[in-house]
């Protein structure tokens, strides 16, 4: 399987051959065809696998720039995980016309609140700053219909779960989950079992 095969953006193709990317990894081949559907993804993958590119691809697909809205929510458990996915996100949609921005808990709210006002696509960051921000309307997710959790047996932890399940109330009720883990803990299944529709779920 090439690239593509996917029919993809021609953009979004040649963000991916500068990222130097010439054929798709296996968790890729099995992910995107059936994320670009707008289907639920439930994979296990560990990291080195080429998993990050798995979900930015074809999300990064499915945004609307001329729309101004915000269309996906990257969720991961640390900053420094936000800073290489965003990374990516910025690398692999640089022709795109995608504006990325990065949120996690210890910058500035204010800085947040001026750049949240220039046609942010893509948010990149930990769940407690985002759902601060739902909450007090400084972002509006009812068009985010991308919810991707990246690394979430470490999201889905006790002290985080009730706070990614306040934030997916901000999200509309059609939005696509990918939920991206290494391990399959309780809260993961539960996670699934609750919040995800009928998941393609891959097991490599
Ligand atoms: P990840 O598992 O997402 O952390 O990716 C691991 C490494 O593989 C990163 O350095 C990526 O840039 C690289 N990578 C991802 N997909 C591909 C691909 N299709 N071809 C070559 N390298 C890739």
């Amino acid at each position: 399987l090439e690239f593509e095969d996917f029919l993809i953006k021609r953009e979004l193709m040649m963000g991916i051959f500068e990222a130097g990317f010439e054929k798709p990894s296996p968790i890729q081949e099995e992910t995107i065809p059936v994320a670009l559907t707008g289907r639920d993804i439930l994979a296990r993958a560990k990291n080195g696998t080429g998993k990050t590119a798995a979900f930015v691809i074809p999300t990064l697909e499915r945004i609307n720039t001329k729309s101004s809205r915000v269309q996906a929510l990257l969720l991961v458990p640390t900053r420094e995980l936000a800073m290489q996915n965003s990374q990516v996100t910025k690398t692999l949609g640089k022709h795109l016309g995608v504006n990325v921005m990065v949120t996690t808990g210890g910058t500035s709210l204010s800085q947040d609140i001026l750049r949240l006002e220039q046609n942010i696509h893509i948010i990149v960051g930990t769940p407690g700053r985002i759902l601060d921000l739902a909450k007090h309307k400084q972002v509006d997710l009812s068009e985010c219909t991308s919810f991707v959790m990246d690394e979430a047996d470490k999201l889905l932890s006790p002290e985080f779960t009730p706070v990614v399940e306040e934030l997916l109330t901000y999200h509309p009720k059609d939005r696509q989950v990918m939920l991206f883990s290494a391990t399959f803990p309780i809260m993961v299944k539960s996670f699934k079992d609750k919040h995800m529709n009928n998941p393609h779920e891959i097991n490599l």
